[in-house]
């Protein structure tokens, strides 16, 4: 491999890029994790989360992926044969219904065209038909990465609550948390998992679990084997800052710093800069000819969008042109949108003018390979941004 000059454009869907300040943050000697400093660190992080995942109940931080968050949840409130209601909104909600079938449950999915988000009317229906409260627990993935579509985790939780069924509430908000707003305790999600790689902008490494009082009792007659995934013993140890086993101590240190700087700008701010990239990311995409996946507006993802590429065209070969002329990597089609589908992840620590590469990098990249579009992608998301800009400092004066 040759040099290449200027930094990279990771701009798939997370791993999204890690700012400097946590880059800075990370490199310092590893402390002993028995020690009385780290027992502050320890305390610092976990009772950060707690704010952005805006709860006022225990955040559990294990070392390992999302994927490992989405089977502590399960293997730490449920038992072998209980029943699990699922929707499928995209192949991240595919793979954790396969993984709660390979950990022996009984899994009932309503399917879903990779186009919505999940039905809360559906998921009401079922559960009302359920009158022996068989269902143990619902499972919602809140930002489906693989589609850029969102569901409406708030309209879930009324749709149970409309039934009165007892099901606990699982929400996957890997993407979502950190750069679109997600409420824990309000939306009454029983178990909210994250990881650290989306929206915290840090490395893969670390996986997260907020626990509500009635998962947490639901844990104490669950009966999947789970050991590392314990949530009993993590709580006995984190209630002194401390772990049961080797905590990911480096990452630690950046989390700290990504909890400060999210902070630091204000959630809010956080979620209408993804908002407003979102947006300008498909005027972009419109003028250009192309289609979004995502089928309802209100349900357009703030994070990523997910492209459709014209009929006959290959999404892969577009990616592999825009990595070798312009260094920018985007996220594939997963499943059955291989090929047909690239997405541009825009979130996490992310301006104006690293959206403004990223469209341009695309619509080059559009020319190069010679796929059919029209140009103007990149001015009709200049024109929104900076008139856009000029509203965001106007009502700043105001305030
Ligand atoms: C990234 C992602 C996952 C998987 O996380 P890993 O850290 O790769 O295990 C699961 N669900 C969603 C919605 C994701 O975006």
């Amino acid at each position: 491999m040759t040099y290449r000059s200027g930094r990279h454009f990771l701009q798939i869907p997370g791993p999204s890029n890690v700012p400097d300040r946590i880059l800075r943050a990370m490199d310092q000697p590893t402390m002993d994790h028995r020690g009385p400093e780290f027992a502050e660190l320890g305390k610092t992080v976990l009772y950060g989360m707690k704010r952005i995942f805006k709860t006022e109940n225990p955040v559990i931080i294990y070392p390992g992926s999302g994927t490992g968050a989405w089977e502590a949840a399960l293997v730490n409130t449920l038992s072998a044969g209980d029943r699990v209601l699922m929707c499928e909104t995209g192949q991240f909600a595919t793979l954790w219904h396969g993984m709660a079938n390979k950990l022996g449950l009984e899994t009932e999915l309503i399917e879903g065209d990779w186009r919505h988000g999940a039905d809360a009317d559906a998921i009401g229906r079922r559960l009302s038909e359920d009158a022996g409260h068989e269902i143990k627990a619902v499972c919602v993935v809140h930002h489906e990465t693989s589609t850029g579509v969102t569901s409406d985790i708030a309209a879930v939780r009324r749709a149970i609550d409309s039934t009165g069924h007892p099901a606990l509430l699982l929400v996957d908000t890997i993407s979502g948390l950190g750069s679109v707003d997600f409420r824990t305790d309000e939306w009454g999600v029983d178990v909210a998992i994250t990881c650290s790689q989306k929206g915290l902008m840090m490395p893969p490494g670390l996986g997260f679990n907020a626990v509500s009082a009635k998962a947490l009792e639901a844990s104490k007659t669950a009966g999947l084997p789970r050991s590392y995934w314990g949530w009993d013993e993590m709580l006995q140890h984190n209630a002194k800052g401390y772990f049961p086993y080797s905590p990911a101590t480096n990452m630690l240190y950046g989390l700290k710093e990504a909890i400060v700087m999210l902070l630091e700008e204000g959630l809010d701010n956080v979620f209408a800069r993804h908002a407003r990239f979102s947006e300008a990311t498909r005027r972009a995409v419109r003028a250009w000819g192309l289609e979004v996946v995502s089928l309802v507006p209100s349900e357009h993802s703030n994070v990523l969008t997910a492209v459709l590429m014209p009929e006959g065209e290959s999404a892969d070969r577009l990616r592999e042109v825009i990595l070798e002329h312009f260094d920018m990597s985007l996220g594939t089609g997963l499943n059955k949108l291989q090929d047909r589908v690239f997405r541009i992840g825009h979130l996490g620590d992310f301006n104006d003018l690293t959206l403004l590469g990223t469209l341009a990098g695309v619509e080059m990249g559009l020319a190069c390979a010679g796929v059919p579009h029209n140009k103007g992608g990149v001015q009709a998301a200049i024109d929104y941004l900076a008139e856009s800009a000029v509203a965001v400092r106007t009502e700043e004066r105001a305030a």
